[in-house]
């Protein structure tokens, strides 16, 4: 069957490498900032996200993609209100998209303007999250958080990442990341971190943003982030052979590929045609998985990235159903709801 009797937006998808705060459309932005700004509540001289962000602009690099969030998202959305009112705005986003299971992450921060905490603040996106899956006529979307630890942070504060997880696990929190701008490092005050999540939480989902830009792509940072045993890495892009054998070697790891940041934002040589999906998709030792990464910044849903790998590595419906399917294995989400998926994931 041609790939164009394919309905991407149909077809049930599986979303594993989605940023909370990234995810949040600018029409969403602009609800939340002009909710505030009627209430006279003080903005710091933010501008209205469609000014600030425009529509359309999707070119964001590794320069200026970071600050946006630091000097502006987070500045936004800053607190209950705002955290619920984007969060629902996101899963409504995702589930209009096809999307059946969502991981998304974030990295656990203060509202110090609401004094809200960290658990407070994963509780807000815990709860918004159950509201959602309550209300009647829900969507299929089942929806899981992963928390991340972001490369500036200190050691002290990855513990408290760790922390967390382990107060919420059993209760929507299914992994740890470690995400954030691969300028920022170096990373091995974290290996601690990680290795105690693995030895007294092995259910814990680990997932790491992986040679994302050439400074964090060397082979003793991968070798380093390897030897934590990760689940999951993303991105996956700046690789020398020796990194490629043993990413295979280790076998069965689940690659976070995210075509529309990485070309858009210039992580990779040319265009779609050339991104490294077409080396791995094939790959029997490893499991791709397609994801947005930051749809509001980069402006391609799920069902669009289906659409690209179909339209530039010729991807058949078969191989597009299989492609989905085969990510069930590497979810954070448990076995029911790997069972559920089944009953879900369209067969060729
Ligand atoms: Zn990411």
């Amino acid at each position: 069957m041609a790939v164009d009797a394919v309905d991407f937006k149909a077809l049930p998808k599986i979303e594993l490498h989605a940023h909370l705060s990234g995810s949040i459309s600018r029409q969403c932005l602009h609800e939340v900032w002009l909710k505030k700004k009627e209430n006279g509540e003080i903005l710091d001289g933010l501008q209205d996200p469609l000014v600030e962000m425009p529509l359309g602009k999707h070119d964001y690099d590794l320069k200026t993609f970071f600050p946006l969030f630091s000097s502006y998202i987070y500045h936004l959305v800053n607190d209950i209100w705002a955290l619920r009112h984007t969060t629902l705005s996101v899963l409504r986003d995702f589930a209009a998209d096809g999307v059946v299971y969502l991981e998304l992450r974030t990295t656990p921060r203060t509202m110090p303007s609401a004094g809200l905490t960290k658990a407070q603040y994963v509780e807000t996106i815990l709860s918004a999250i159950a509201e959602f899956e309550s209300q009647p006529n829900c969507p299929p979307l089942r929806t899981k958080l992963i928390l991340s630890v972001d490369r500036r942070n200190s050691a002290e504060e990855a513990y408290e990442v760790l922390t967390l997880c382990r107060q919420f696990y059993g209760k929507g929190v299914v992994g740890l990341d470690l995400c954030g701008d691969p300028e920022k490092g170096p990373i091995d005050k974290f290996g601690p971190v990680f290795e105690e999540a693995k030895r007294t939480l092995p259910e814990l989902g680990i997932t790491l943003h992986f040679a994302e830009a050439e400074a964090s792509g060397t082979e003793e940072e991968l070798l380093t982030l390897l030897s934590w045993k990760p689940d999951r890495i993303g991105h996956v892009i700046h690789l020398s052979d020796k990194i490629r054998e043993e990413i295979k070697r280790r076998g069965v790891m689940g690659l976070e590929l995210c075509l529309s940041c990485n070309v858009h934002a210039g992580m990779i040589c040319g265009g779609f045609e050339s991104h490294h999906f077409g080396e791995w998709w094939k790959v029997e030792e490893t499991i791709v998985v397609l994801s947005t990464d930051d749809v509001g910044v980069f402006g391609s849903p799920l069902s669009n990235e289906y659409a690209l790998v179909a339209k530039h590595f010729g991807l058949t419906r078969a191989d597009i159903c299989s492609l989905v399917r085969r990510g069930i294995d590497v979810i954070f989400g448990g076995d029911e709801e790997k069972e559920r998926l089944k009953g879900l994931i369209w067969t060729a």
